[in-house]
């Protein structure tokens, strides 16, 4: 389990996404956020391809093609 930390919880930011959620019966191809991610790159890869969930740091998962880049961009 990871403690929270005061430094990193004072920069996080809230994202308000915009778009419909889609329907979770017919969820959309590839990524299934990439019809409301704010830093998608459709058609590809973010629509065409599932990213596969790695490991980025200890206890630390993401699946995502940028995962990199989010905290930069977002
Ligand atoms: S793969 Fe990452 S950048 Fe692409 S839509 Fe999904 S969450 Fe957004």
């Amino acid at each position: 389990m990871t403690l929270p930390n005061p430094r990193i919880e004072s920069e996080r930011r809230l994202i308000a996404l915009k778009g419909e959620i889609p329907s979770p019966i017919n969820p959309p191809s590839g990524c299934r956020f990439h019809t409301r991610c704010p830093i998608a790159r459709v058609p590809t890869p973010c629509a065409d391809q599932e990213p596969p969930l790695e490991q980025k740091a200890p206890s630390r998962f993401a699946a995502c093609h940028f995962s990199e880049k989010v905290r930069s961009e977002v």
